[in-house]
This record gives C-alpha cells, sequence and structure tokens, in this order.
C-alpha cells in the first residue's frame, strides 16, 4: 500500500514555511496532497482559486506532490483519497496545543488515521499566512516570506 498523506491548511496564502515543511516530509511518504480545507464561515484574503493556482505552480515540478481540495471534515477527505496520514507543522506550544486535540479527534473520526508531525526549522518558525496577511494588507514587503513564484504572481511580474 502506498503511503499517501494529506497536509491539509488554509494557505492563504502558501508560506515558504509550509514549502519547507512537504520537502522535509517528501523522504517519509510517496506521495503528499497538499489540499485546502475549504470552510465557508472562515473569510479568506485570497481566493480558493488563487490558492490552488499557487499551490500548483510550486509544486508542479515535483510529481510527488499533488494538489486538492476539500469541504468537510478533513479525516473524511483523507479516506476518500486513501490516505493513511495527515502532515502538519509544530512551530510553538500553542500550535502543539491546538494540533494535539485535532490530532486525537482525527484519530477516532478517520478510524486510525494518523498525524504526523514536524517541528518547524529555527528559520522558518515566525512564519505564518495570517502575519504574511497582516504585511500585505499593510503594504509592507511579504517577498522574504513567499515562494519567487508566488510573490511574482501577486505583483504581476
Ligand atoms: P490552518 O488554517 O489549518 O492552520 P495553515 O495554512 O495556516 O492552515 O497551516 C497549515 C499547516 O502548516 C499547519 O499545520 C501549520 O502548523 C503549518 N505551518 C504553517 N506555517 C508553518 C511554518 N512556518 N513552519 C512549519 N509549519 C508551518
Amino acid at each position: 500500500m502506498p503511503k499517501i498523506a494529506v497536509f491539509p491548511g488554509s494557505f492563504d496564502p502558501i508560506t515558504i514555511g509550509h514549502v519547507d515543511l512537504v520537502e522535509r516530509a517528501l523522504p517519509l511518504f510517496d506521495k503528499i496532497i497538499v489540499a485546502v480545507g475549504v470552510n465557508n464561515q472562515k473569510h479568506t484574503l485570497y481566493s480558493l482559486e488563487k490558492r490552488l493556482h499557487w499551490l500548483e505552480e510550486v509544486f508542479h515540478s515535483d510529481p510527488r506532490v499533488e494538489v486538492g481540495y476539500f469541504n468537510g471534515l478533513t479525516a473524511h477527505y483523507a479516506h476518500s483519497i486513501g490516505a493513511g496520514y495527515l502532515l502538519r507543522g509544530l512551530r510553538n506550544a500553542s500550535d502543539f496545543d491546538y494540533e494535539k486535540t485535532i490530532s486525537q479527534l482525527n484519530h477516532i473520526v478517520g478510524e486510525g488515521l494518523e498525524t504526523i508531525f514536524l517541528i518547524s526549522q529555527p528559520a522558518y518558525s515566525h512564519i505564518s499566512s495570517t502575519i504574511v496577511r497582516e504585511i500585505i494588507k499593510g503594504g509592507g514587503n511579504a517577498e522574504p516570506f513567499l515562494p519567487p513564484e508566488v510573490f511574482r504572481s501577486m505583483n504581476g511580474k
């Protein structure tokens, strides 16, 4: 059975922290599906289409990484595509507190679905999509936090 992991998130927008996590997780899995969880209650800065387009651009050269999206429960999505693992990143203690509960729930709802956590590298642990959105909304330069193709696309280059 191929080892398939879903890396779920909002990716609003994808940052170099997300990319680093996927690259470091690749040796652990046969395939990683980077999937946007569509949450109608959550207002996003960028449309689903834009977020998916950027994910496709960033990962297009690696056939082991696919891009997708889902409505509803992450565990149901993972089951529907034959993934036995979720991938998540931990930057700090508050990530841990939040992720611990979610992973325990997903283990039950997903009937054995395991969440694999990677601790972020020190160079990326301060980076979040939230911070990047704030910088962009405030007119600052988000280039240091974004994959180059995403920065170029945001700036019409
Ligand atoms: P969500 O809305 O589900 O938190 P995000 O797109 O913000 O979605 O994050 C998706 C996943 O990526 C989470 O597990 C988060 O901890 C991880 N992540 C985000 N930024 C980083 C980073 N800089 N280093 C490592 N992991 C990260």
